[in-house]
């Protein structure tokens, strides 16, 4: 059912209805009467207070779940493109990254990358700014993908001019392609000796990239991420694309995006995320796959707290409740209701901790 009332979901519970409205009464619900009806996300974070695991019903939910996309694109504004770095180990992924990552610094006033992180911004020379990714683990990716999430824009596919066509870039280009995102090739290493060029680009055709020589669309650009080479190119021919792909998000809105990487940090679990749609703020909450989190702070990828984050921008977000996973979509929870179960158990959880707390000092008597 779509809704469920006080009395039924205390059943459901194993509760003593009057005991129940008592403690929905703690988490701030007011007035609450038996027939008081929940929706089935209500419902089911309350479940979970009781330790029950809901099986969520959420082809009628409103709440939670991704806005339809709106019919008319043009009134949105222009979001930075995902452009994803792909191809065979040791090709030159990291050192091309590292080379966009630099450009990056030297164009901004902050002293430099204090941590790593798997996704950053760069404002290019023209001033269109570009989010690049590292690949994110495989799994992430694909359980990005089983959702129908195209979290990436742009391939760029690297190459090395020594190496040619490996399984990992056939499987690049077959992820591009089911994801149908189009590909930048990066044929890389042409610093060195005896490279045959020709040869790389017949091989990538072999394997179905329509590449420009050959009369297709996909543009190659030689490249070497050691001496820097053919590297302003690259970020032209990024640029170049994204102009013709024109992305644009809302800004406004519940915030939706992605968790590319999690861990733990001084500050504590930490989430990278990509906000797709909406604006994400401190004190939005926030729902990825089982945690959630009020975030307290953002943090970008020179280190640096900001105030909001964008689509297409990359933040890392703290405040979660436990850990949530790469490949986690994001959604913020708007409605009262389920702010309200969201925060009694942020609350409870700090209590839990205060209490903990204590205890370990008393223990130290
Ligand atoms: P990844 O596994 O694709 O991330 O590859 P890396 O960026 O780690 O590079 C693998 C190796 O190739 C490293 O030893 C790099 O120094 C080297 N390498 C990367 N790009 C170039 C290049 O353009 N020229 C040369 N000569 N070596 C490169
Ligand atoms: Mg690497």
């Amino acid at each position: 059912p779509e809704y469920i009332s006080v009395a039924n979901l205390a059943r459901a519970v194993k509760m003593r209805l009057d005991d129940f409205i008592v403690q929905m009464q703690n988490m701030g619900f007011e007035d609450v009467s038996h027939d008081h009806v929940m929706n089935a996300e209500v419902a089911g974070l309350i479940a979970m207070e009781y330790g029950y695991e809901p099986i969520a019903d959420t082809s009628k939910e409103e709440d939670l779940l991704p806005r339809p996309p709106p019919e008319d694109k043009s009134v949105l504004q222009p979001r930075p493109p995902i452009v994803t770095i792909m191809g065979h180990v040791d090709h030159g992924k990291t050192t091309i990254l590292d080379w966009l990552r630099k450009s990056s610094i030297v164009a901004t006033e902050h002293g430099g990358i204090t941590q790593h992180i798997g996704a950053f911004s760069v404002t290019m020379p023209s001033g269109k700014i570009i989010t690049f990714l590292d690949t994110p683990g495989h799994s992430a990716f694909l359980s990005m993908r089983e959702r129908g999430a195209n979290v990436t824009d742009i391939v760029i596919l690297v190459v090395a001019a020594d190496d040619s066509v490996k399984p990992q870039t056939i499987e690049a280009i077959k992820h591009a392609k089911a994801a149908n995102v189009p590909i930048i090739v990066a044929i890389n290493k042409i610093d060195k000796e005896g490279t045959d060029i020709d040869a790389v680009k017949q091989d990538l055709a072999k394997n179905g990239v329509d590449i420009e020589d050959f009369g297709g669309d996909t543009q190659v650009v030689l490249v070497s991420g050691k001496t820097g080479q053919g590297m302003e190119g690259l970020e032209e021919a990024a640029v170049t694309l994204s102009e013709v792909l024109d992305m644009r998000a809302e800004t406004d809105g519940p915030c939706e995006g992605w968790v590319l990487e999690a861990g733990t940090e001084k500050r504590g679990r930490v989430a990278t995320a990509l906000v797709n749609r909406g604006t994400l703020r401190p004190g939005d909450i926030i729902v990825a796959g089982q945690t959630w989190s009020r975030v307290r702070s953002l943090i970008n990828e020179h280190g640096v707290e900001v105030e909001f984050a964008g689509p297409g921008t990359p933040v890392t977000v703290d405040g979660w409740r436990d850990q949530p996973l790469a490949g986690d979509s994001i959604l913020q929870a708007v409605s009262e209701a389920s702010k309200k179960v969201i925060n009694f158990r942020m609350e409870k959880a700090e209590r839990l901790r205060q209490a903990t707390d204590m205890e370990a000092i008393n223990n130290q008597r």
